[in-house]
């Protein structure tokens, strides 16, 4: 979401075409079109060798109306103020189509933390909560890892907050580490989460989830979880994960005649999602070309590692077989390759509904913080669940009865469940 591409501008263009549909007075879209607040701000870091380095950071709050904001932490050398504005604004719909009572809010600093110790890390994360911590906390901005940062990155927050106000305040971010105030199912959630959209999105279409085959792109948190889940949950299964060989710089499948085995394909994946190619062709895999995943004859397509792959001259490939397209990744679809789907009929789960099952657990994790009492793993699961198939089934709801398309419902589930809080509120 970088580069050409400006992603502020296009949150707002798809706020605006549902505010069109939706029929929205011009004032209340301009409250929504835009951030409620937001930081920039200067972080100062004492470097190992001794000198001081000043990096740039970010804190955007969108909207509040139906809960503290919520939203993750990214440290990335290209981030930018317009691409934190864009993704605190899906959040904001993410929070609301899950129906958790959340806002959204994003934040970042411009950094490779690759080229950052350890011991500056934790410089870099205390000062950022140096900045943010009067406008941060459980009931008013609740933080969470993202892209660059880590569940230990905010153990070290977590910690500073409690130091400045004086409160142990688990609360105040998730994503912490088990046994630091983290949850149970965090690290299943997204993934499970895809996979019981899908498996209400078969209900919808009378499929047989045991007939049924996937393929998906990716081999990271959320396809490795995914593509167990599509196995031992639905009974069906997986012809092929792709992923980003780091030694070859470039990406493949992985597929086998019979169906992959995830959790073996785990045992030899490492920490960054690369598999060792040579062991998976001993146990009988063959490795395609990257695009291979896309073409496949299969019934479900689950696009779960990086924006932009589903686009036009790709979603050419997909065979007449395949019913459901499930975003596990955030914006694998362009506009174009979306108009292609919808004339196909493949019915789509838009990625802030079918990838909401992490900002789903985080909730939970936050809310088992305030109790101070932790729930089971199968709990986690089983209240995950829960929320899933109640928010794929708004969704479905609404786009059956406006007769639009899973994307635009969904956006229409969201923004009126924030406008009713600020209504509720008395602010419009
Ligand atoms: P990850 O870093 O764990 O995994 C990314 C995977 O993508 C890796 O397996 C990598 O090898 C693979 N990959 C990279 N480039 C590729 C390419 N060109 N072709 C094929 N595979 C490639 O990330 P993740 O947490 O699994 O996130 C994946 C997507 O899901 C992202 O869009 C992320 O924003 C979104 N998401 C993640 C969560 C979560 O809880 N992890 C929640 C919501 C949305």
């Amino acid at each position: 979401m970088s580069g050409t591409i400006n992603a502020f501008e296009m949150a707002q263009r798809q706020f605006d075409h549902v505010a069109e549909l939706l029929n929205l007075d011009p004032q209340i879209a301009e409250i929504l079109r835009q951030p409620a607040r937001e930081f920039s701000f200067r972080v100062p870091v004492r470097m190992d060798d001794g000198t001081l380095r000043v990096f740039q950071g970010f804190r955007v709050q969108h909207n509040d109306a139906r809960g503290p904001n919520k939203g993750g932490i990214r440290f990335h050398p290209s981030e930018t103020f317009d691409t934190v504005r864009a993704l605190a604004m899906w959040m904001t719909w993410k929070c609301a189509v899950a129906d958790i009572p959340l806002g959204g809010g994003k934040g970042g600093i411009v950094v490779d933390p690759a080229t950052l110790s350890t011991t500056e890390k934790e410089r870099m994360c205390r000062g950022w909560v140096h900045n943010m911590w009067r406008n941060i906390g459980p009931r008013q901005d609740v933080p969470a890892p993202d892209v660059g940062t880590t569940p230990q990155m905010m153990g070290w927050m977590m910690d500073e907050y409690s130091k400045l106000i004086g409160e142990y305040t688990p609360g105040v971010f998730t994503g912490k580490p088990l046994g630091g105030g983290g949850s149970e199912g965090r690290t299943e959630a997204t993934g499970y989460g895809v996979i019981f959209t899908v498996r209400e999105a078969m209900k919808h279409l009378n499929m047989d989830p045991s007939k049924s085959w996937a393929a998906l792109q990716g081999f990271g948190n959320v396809a490795q979880y995914a593509a167990i889940g599509f196995i031992e949950l639905l009974g069906g299964k997986v012809a092929c994960v792709s992923y980003w060989d780091r030694e070859d710089r470039t990406a493949y499948t992985v597929s086998h005649a019979d169906g992959i085995d995830p959790r073996f394909l785990q045992s030899i994946t490492d920490q960054y999602g690369s598999i060792d190619k040579d062991k998976a062709r001993e146990a009988g895999y063959v490795i395609e070309d990257s695009e291979a995943w896309i073409s496949k004859d299969v019934d479900v397509l689950i696009p779960a590692a990086l924006e932009g792959q589903v686009n036009d001259e790709s979603v050419q490939k997909i065979s007449d077989r395949v019913k459901i397209l499930a975003e596990g990744a955030n914006g694998p679809t362009t506009p174009e390759a979306d108009e292609v789907l919808k004339s196909r009929g493949i019915f789509d789960i838009p990625d802030f509904l079918c990838n909401a099952g992490g900002v789903t657990v985080s909730y939970f994790e936050s809310v088992q913080n305030d109790m101070n009492f932790y729930w089971t793993k199968e709990e986690v699961l089983k209240k995950l669940d829960t929320k899933m198939t109640q928010a794929f089934n708004a969704v479905l709801a609404m786009s059956e009865k406006e007769k639009v398309y899973m994307r635009d419902a969904a956006y229409m589930v969201a923004i009126g469940r924030v406008i009713k809080a600020m209504e509720l509120r008395g602010w419009i």
